[in-house]
């Protein structure tokens, strides 16, 4: 989900190497920027930057640039975006020279958080011998932001895992949420010595249904969790035997995972726990088919499903 899309006007665009152009024009539609043959240059477009809207801290998603080169001999080689001093993203090697104005846009990978001012920085390639080759305009330059949402999942461990570890589930699952715009925080760890617990009575599992007891006894385990935190219990079955059941008391949301679960149950699992209920595509983390049968990974979450998960109380901001 973008939060935010910020632009700037192309000619706010600053050259690094004045001397090597032979003009610079600023109009009401672009700026037009005329290389001497045989140069190279970096051109730099500060864009407005919201770092944080409504008491959250923004995370860039991608940066886009709208331009034109006059010939396949003026091109830009190196997209660059920046956060103050640092360097967030670097496309090299590239040789772009669209002949009309399109959207070009360059992921910004991780999706890190932003601290101060956001620029755009294009390496720029002249080899062109008459002004005409050696043009570029530049339209305009944008930033598109999204937000920082965390789930804090806390462990506790009755039995461990024994197809795929703790840490391997966790990293699947944020390998799924984290495109999303959500993190995954590991917020604590804890070894439960509950043995009447370890092959917990789950009932039907259906959303809303009366926990059992065993439920109740197992989840009235929180210690440190906050109301809108995640608790995940790591037990050696179910009864009946599932990979995992994401019904909870009210008040104390968290799932329980079995100790052969598959790598994306715990993923699965908490996807219930946010509001996610099941869908038929295979490809799908949601997909009713049980999650060892999940094709193509890592699954995927469709735009619907990631407006539930930000919608829940359970996603938090930072
Ligand atoms: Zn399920």
């Amino acid at each position: 989900m973008l939060t935010h899309a910020m632009w700037v006007h192309g000619h706010q665009v600053r050259v690094e190497n004045p001397e090597r152009m032979a003009q610079v024009w600023r109009a009401g539609f672009f700026a037009r920027l005329v290389g001497r043959p045989s140069t190279t240059n970096w051109l730099h477009l500060p864009v407005p930057t919201p770092v944080i809207v409504d008491d959250k801290r923004q995370m860039v998603h991608s940066a886009l640039v709208r331009l034109r080169t006059g010939s396949p001999r003026a091109k830009i080689t190196n997209v660059h975006v920046f956060d103050g001093t640092r360097r967030i993203a670097a496309y090299d090697g590239l040789s772009l020279s669209p002949s009309a104005f399109g959207m070009e846009r360059f992921d910004v990978p991780g999706r890190p958080d932003v601290w101060e001012g956001l620029g755009v920085t294009l390496g720029v390639r002249f080899d062109g011998t008459t002004n005409a080759e050696n043009t570029i305009e530049i339209a305009s330059a944008g930033v598109d932001l999204t937000l920082v949402q965390t789930i804090r999942l806390h462990v506790k461990t009755l039995t461990a895992p024994t197809r795929f570890t703790i840490d391997q589930m966790i990293a699947a699952m944020r390998q799924v949420y984290e495109p999303a715009g959500i993190r995954v925080v590991r917020a604590s760890d804890q070894t439960l010595n509950l043995p009447a617990l370890d092959i917990v009575d789950i009932g039907e599992c259906n959303m809303g249904q009366t926990p059992t007891a065993e439920q109740t006894t197992l989840y009235g385990n929180r210690n440190s969790a906050g109301a809108n935190d995640v608790v995940v219990y790591f037990v050696r079955a179910t009864n009946p035997p599932t990979n995992g059941c994401a019904a909870h008391p009210a008040g104390r949301p968290g799932a329980v995972v079995a100790s052969g679960a598959s790598r994306w149950t715990l993923a699965h699992e908490v996807g219930h726990v946010l509001g996610l209920r099941h869908v038929t595509p295979t490809d799908r983390l949601m997909m009713g088919g049980g999650t060892n049968n999940i094709t193509n990974p890592p699954p995927d979450l469709v735009g619907t499903e990631v407006t539930t998960m930000l919608a829940s109380a359970l996603t938090q901001g930072p």
